[in-house]
């Protein structure tokens, strides 16, 4: 069994700390018992590979309690796929996106590929902004299953052909620029975008804030990783996002995806784990500093599932003053991941239940 060595902790500093953020003082904000409330926006992060060992590893590696960690409200909800007991990112993402269970490779659709709607696209009928920011291909499984409709998610020139196709998406940032460019059809989806209203752009820093319709590819394949090339992106770009989507008087969805959490538990690479969590978590910070401003916004994390067995073990020569992280799988688990909830209706969230669940609780909240 392999066993990872390289963050220890003292309890000391530990609980010194104090969270940043203290979703408390506003009364609007609270989450208050009111069963009619209405959150107007929607902020849905999603952290790949995010169970509880991660978020601790997270704060016990970086000596400071995490941003999400202060949020009001917590629950649990189980992963299973319809054909197994342990998801993939395919049948994970979609029961987030659909609140339907699905096969383990598949994307918006039913396990008997039926096509459903995702909250994005409900969202959009509504009247509402969406967008969608991640840390890896924005063909890739989770992103996809809010967007696209496909029996194998390894189909990504088609996937990448359906969110082109999509008339209920505005705004998009992640990488995968190669699934619509450099394509086997020769098609060039992209040219068939700009026709359609989009402004593509290849940089953050090129957006164009007057765009009512933009998709940033910040890579050709996957973005690098936060420590070594795609840098703050993440946090920068989802900032970016709610500034442009909070001028739509009808309110927006925006779904966030820290991706690379679980490439970092398929490696079972602790230092990679830690700044891809540090990264998705200044991400929410800045996603509740906008919220707490705010006072309309519902912002939900959860995660697909957990990635890498990760637990936390005690130290070297049986030192239970120190821990050490310990991978038990380079695959996904089965084990339940957390629920955070802030904003109008994030009371609802909070209890143990099933990851297909958050979906009727969030159209619920939305008045939807
Ligand atoms: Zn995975």
């Amino acid at each position: 069994m392999k066993t990872i060595i390289k963050y220890f902790f003292t309890f000391g500093l530990f609980l010194s700390f104090t969270a940043c953020v203290s979703p408390s003082g506003n009364e609007k904000n609270s989450t208050a018992k009111n069963e009619n409330v209405v959150a107007k926006n929607i902020i849905f992060m999603i952290g790949d590979g995010m169970s509880y060992a991660q978020i601790q590893a997270a704060e016990t590696a970086l000596n400071k309690r995490l941003v999400m960690n202060s949020m009001p409200v917590t629950g649990n909800v189980t992963t299973y796929s319809a054909d197994k007991l342990i998801t993939d990112s395919g049948a994970g993402g979609t029961a987030l996106a659909t609140g339907h269970k699905t096969n383990n490779g598949m994307i918006g659709m039913r396990a008997d590929s039926t096509a459903v709607e995702s909250l994005l696209e409900i969202f959009a009928d509504a009247g509402k902004k969406t967008g969608m920011i991640v840390s890896c291909g924005i063909t890739h499984a989770t992103p996809a299953a809010f967007v696209a409709k496909d029996v194998n998610r390894n189909n990504y020139e088609a996937i990448a052909a359906d969110i082109a196709d999509s008339e209920k998406l505005h705004y998009f940032v992640g990488g995968g620029r190669d699934h619509f460019q450099k394509r086997k059809d020769g098609v060039d989806l992209l040219s068939k975008m700009k026709e359609k209203g989009w402004q593509i752009f290849d940089d953050l820093n090129e957006i164009d804030v007057q765009s009512e319709r933009f998709g940033v590819f910040v890579a050709d394949e996957h973005p690098g990783s936060a420590a070594d090339g795609r840098g703050d992106m993440l946090p920068k770009g989802t900032a970016l996002l709610l500034k442009k989507m909070s001028t739509n008087p009808q309110g927006f969805f925006l779904m966030v995806e820290g991706s690379q959490i679980d490439w970092a538990g398929h490696n079972n690479d602790s230092a990679y784990l830690v700044q891809e969590m540090a990264d998705f978590d200044a991400t929410v910070a800045e996603v509740l500093a906008f919220a707490q401003h705010d006072g309309e916004t519902l912002v939900i994390i959860t995660a697909d599932h957990e990635t890498g067995g990760l637990t936390l073990v005690r130290g070297a020569n049986k030192d239970y003053n120190k821990v050490r992280f310990h991978f038990s799988t380079r695959s996904h688990t089965s084990l339940s991941v957390p629920v955070y909830a802030y904003g109008p209706g994030a009371e609802r969230f909070s209890g143990a239940y099933d990851n297909t669940d958050i979906f009727g609780k969030v159209l619920l909240v939305a008045g939807l």
